[in-house]
């Protein structure tokens, strides 16, 4: 027998999905992150209709292992998901982004292209860090969701879309492994969420991570400062993680020809951008005057609407892996100004996390309704729902939990 090119492990079974990578409805670039791993978790939380693609993975060829009961498939999960079925048949609506999504896409895209030109072409240092928040809002509102596979249903517009974050000065690839592999399989798990630790020591957001270091007790001060590098670091720590073909502890999936050409792009296009047309433009000091204020309030904005859906104290840490899935991304989540139309667009999304974690596949065009779905089914089961009315809410508890983390030991 020859060896398959792609395997991966669903609940203790290996298939052979070398075949099957080019007619995944999902797409190639999805399929693929569950090459040569345990895919239980995105198998289970990328679909919902789970007859239906039980009934697809029975005609992948099977290599071997036997079934192994997972804590994806619960009655709690199974509730959330049969109510989100149901609103989407009454609504006659695609779980993916439609119309709407591509028309505030575009509309994004061209305002930052404007506010490039008047930032960096004709150098308003003003006008650059509105530019700089305007490319945090893209990471937020479009690469966001084209690489979690929910921006359209075309998995080509998917991959496009996604590649906006290889312009923003992040990496598509990277991305889908941290985030999507790491993060939101087990988010804040001191060893498996790179979120949880990646910043350690220089700051601290796990009580399972030692203390070793007095200067954390004043990282509730300069932890938003150090968010502010993130951007810049990324650049770089990318192309290491490429050399290395390795995102922390995770293996890079097996590389394709277009994910290393799409990486290299990616970063020389940021670079011309936003090196070598402001320096050509307007000197060498338009590094400093438009460009570096540009790169750190831009990602301050970004990285802080990440932090803080994840590290406030309202929300849990490290909890035990037989933990019933569901229950534990709504556990480990918070959402914040579920009720502002700004905050649901300006996040896309992020402010509903907890809908986000349960239904990463799911554009974020639907979390308001989902969120009624979703609190609902809380209240029933009598599972803590934490939302903050306000963004300074969150942020000031966000701040509150990095105080708390300078002493709190979880073992
Ligand atoms: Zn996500």
């Amino acid at each position: 027998m020859t060896n398959p090119k792609h395997t991966t492990t669903i609940s203790g079974v290996t298939y052979d999905i070398s075949d099957f990578m080019r007619n995944h409805p999902g797409g190639e670039d999805l399929l693929i992150l569950a090459s040569g791993r345990d895919a239980t978790v995105m198998f289970h939380s990328y679909h919902r209709d789970m007859e239906k693609v039980k009934a697809v993975l029975k005609r992948l060829p099977v290599l071997g292992g036997t079934t192994k009961p997972n804590t994806l498939e619960t009655p709690l999960y199974s509730k959330l998901k049969q109510r989100v079925n149901k609103y989407f048949e009454e609504t006659k609506q695609s779980s993916k982004g439609g119309i709407f999504m591509w028309s505030k896409s575009l509309a994004l895209l061209v305002i930052t292209v404007i506010a490039y030109y008047f930032g960096i072409i004709l150098g308003w240092p003003i006008v650059c860090i509105f530019l700089g928040i305007l490319m945090a809002i893209n990471g937020l509102a479009i690469q966001h969701d084209a690489n979690h596979g929910s921006f359209s249903k075309y998995p080509t517009l998917n991959r496009v879309a996604g590649w906006v974050d290889d312009v923003i000065g992040g990496s598509s690839l990277m991305w889908r492994h941290q985030h999507v592999i790491m993060h939101h399989a087990y988010p804040n798990h001191h060893t498996l969420d790179g979120d949880s630790f990646s910043n350690y020591p220089i700051m601290r957001l796990n009580p399972k991570l030692p203390i070793n270091q007095w200067y954390l007790r004043y990282q509730y001060i300069y932890g938003p400062f150090i968010y502010s590098f993130l951007g810049i670091s990324y650049y770089f720590t990318d192309c290491i993680n490429l050399l290395h073909k390795n995102y922390l502890h995770v293996k890079l999936q097996p590389l394709r020809p277009i994910d290393t050409i799409v990486f290299v792009l990616g970063k020389m296009l940021h670079f011309l951008l936003f090196v070598i047309v402001p320096v050509y433009l307007h000197g060498w000091s338009s590094l400093w005057k438009l460009v570096l204020p540009l790169q750190l309030v831009g990602s301050d904005f970004l990285a802080s609407c990440f932090a803080v859906s994840h590290n406030t104290k309202e929300i849990e840490y490290n909890l035990n892996e037989d933990t019933d899935w569901a229950e534990l991304q709504i556990r480990t989540s918070a959402n914040w100004s579920v009720h502002s139309t700004f905050w649901w667009l300006v996040s896309g999304g992020l402010n509903f996390q907890i809908e986000h974690h349960l239904f990463p596949g799911v554009c974020h065009v639907h979390y308001p309704a989902l969120s009624k779905i979703v609190s609902q089914v809380c209240s029933e089961e009598g599972i803590p729902y934490t939302a903050y009315p306000t963004f300074f809410a969150i942020y000031s508890d966000h701040l509150s939990l990095l105080k708390k983390m300078a002493t709190w030991k979880q073992e």
